[in-house]
């Protein structure tokens, strides 16, 4: 097609008709004018006699750049509306005649580029997402998890309001918030899409009651809110900076719960009693299992010596979060991505939700392909599902830690098939084409970014709540 343009761009340079410059090369005018339309292609000898009839050379011709702006929005035109998004549609086609104006072409090549963006980004998205989602999870593993601005930042503002010992009360916390200018609001009538909402022109931080169950978390989620703001964030351009910040503010909310150097202080005397226990770092500090276990990971190599694991996983075996720096081979899918992606079955992870005591934390040693790993798994509900959360560390590391006189140990050959997944070959003959299941679709986090202002939370709701609250 670029061709054919580049030749009807020289002929009416040269002045020439179509009918002049057949009769100079020999073919009917008819036949010209299918090859100026990209219908035809010319012999190399006709090429050669076009050139010299309109006065240049062959690779003037040939140059693949469009010959001018409207002849490359004429080529654009011809290109989208040869697509397969576009044969979809069911419309017609509009062939960019000389009678149509540059405007009229430029609004057309300017919709069908939209059209094909829009396309491109309803699928790459969740794409982008888990790619996103990679990407942090080996950024964070060459920093051992530990981000050393957040905790001096956390202990800046802990210092400021005078706390200094273990738990973090929530009177603690609206002390940081007063300091940074906000008031915390607790209302029932949050938009249903947010966890919370800061109202930056009136210093207000508004949350959900403080009377829900395992409230507790209403720290965190004030700490998180406050976090954009103490952190500098700026609206996300990418998912991958949305991630980043929503990294970053559970960084610091945890940061503020369990401050560095009492945790630090706690993890080091663990350790010398060679009794380290998530439980205990829980219990100490008032937070859920798998904050402190997350928190254990921030710590764990940077203060303590330690690489370790974490995993959080559902009941059906799914990878819901996951974090290693001790070699653990974590499942992954082609583009590297872990979450959703199903664990050993013989890992402590699985193996816990067959216990029936699960009060305490449950203690195994795996042996795997990569080395046998100690872990303390906790089992907890969020009401409609189970999950476990785990910590493990190398065999080496196990010393240090509760449980580990323990003697369940399994061996784990994953991600080979015949570890776990293949069927037993009996219950394959016999069931083999004799049963149907449909799928439970997993909702995690991965989900397309939706289009407001603030990913996932929708802005009218947003603003409609901002407004029944600041009158
Ligand atoms: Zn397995």
């Amino acid at each position: 097609m670029t061709l054919g343009q580049r030749i009807r761009h020289f002929r009416a340079a040269a002045g020439l008709t179509l009918d002049q410059l057949g009769e100079r090369v020999s073919i009917a005018g008819s036949q010209l004018s299918l090859i100026e339309n990209g219908k035809r292609e010319p012999r190399l000898t006709l090429l050669s006699g076009i050139a010299a009839a309109v006065g240049v050379q062959v690779p003037d011709l040939l140059d693949p750049a469009p010959p001018s702006r409207r002849a490359a929005l004429e080529i654009e035109l011809d290109r989208a509306q040869g697509s397969t998004l576009y044969a979809s549609l069911g419309l017609p086609g509009i062939r960019a005649s000389k009678g149509m104006t540059d405007e009229t072409l430029e609004v057309l090549v300017g919709m069908h580029r939209e059209l094909a963006r829009r396309a491109r980004e309803a699928i790459a998205t969740p794409e982008e997402a888990r790619r996103a989602n990679t990407e942090l999870r080996q950024h964070m593993r060459t920093l051992d998890n530990y981000l050393p601005e957040i905790e001096q930042i956390a202990e800046q503002l802990l210092a400021d309001v005078g706390h200094s010992t273990g738990a973090l009360t929530h009177r603690s916390v609206s002390r940081i918030a007063e300091s940074l200018g906000f008031e915390l609001v607790h209302v029932h009538d949050l938009p249903h899409s947010a966890r919370s909402v800061t109202d930056l022109a009136n210093g207000r931080i508004y949350l959900p009651p403080a009377s829900i169950p395992g409230g507790h978390g209403l720290r965190g989620m004030a700490l998180q809110a406050m976090g954009h703001r103490v952190l500098g964030h700026e609206h996300p351009a990418t998912y991958a900076d949305f991630l980043q910040q929503r990294l970053e503010i559970n960084y610091f909310a945890a940061a503020v719960l369990m401050p560095l150097r009492q945790s630090v202080d706690f993890l080091q005397q663990a350790k010398a009693d060679r009794n380290i226990a998530v439980e205990d770092f829980r219990d100490a500090f008032g937070v859920t299992h798998e904050a402190a276990a997350l928190r254990f990971t921030n710590l764990a190599t940077a203060h303590l010596d330690l690489e370790v694991h974490f995993l959080r996983v559902d009941d059906d075996g799914a990878v819901s979060k996951a974090y290693e720096n001790d070699g653990l081979r974590l499942p992954v899918d082609v583009t590297g991505s872990t979450e959703g992606q199903f664990v050993c079955r013989h890992w402590s992870a699985r193996t816990a939700f067959t216990r029936t005591n699960r009060t305490t934390e449950f203690y195994q040693y795996t042996d795997t392909p990569e080395g046998t790993f100690f872990d303390s798994t906790q089992t907890g509900t969020t009401g409609a599902q189970e999950f476990s959360i785990t910590i493990g560390v190398p065999f080496a590391h196990s010393k240090w830690f509760r449980g580990r006189e323990t003697s369940n140990r399994t061996s784990s050959t994953c991600p080979d098939e015949n570890c776990c997944r293949r069927p037993a070959a009996d219950l394959s003959q016999r069931w083999s084409g004799k049963a149907w299941s449909s799928a439970k679709l997993h909702a995690h986090i991965l989900s397309p970014l939706p289009s407001g202002t603030f990913p996932g939370v929708d802005d009218r709701e947003l603003y409609e709540f901002l407004e029944a609250h600041s009158a």
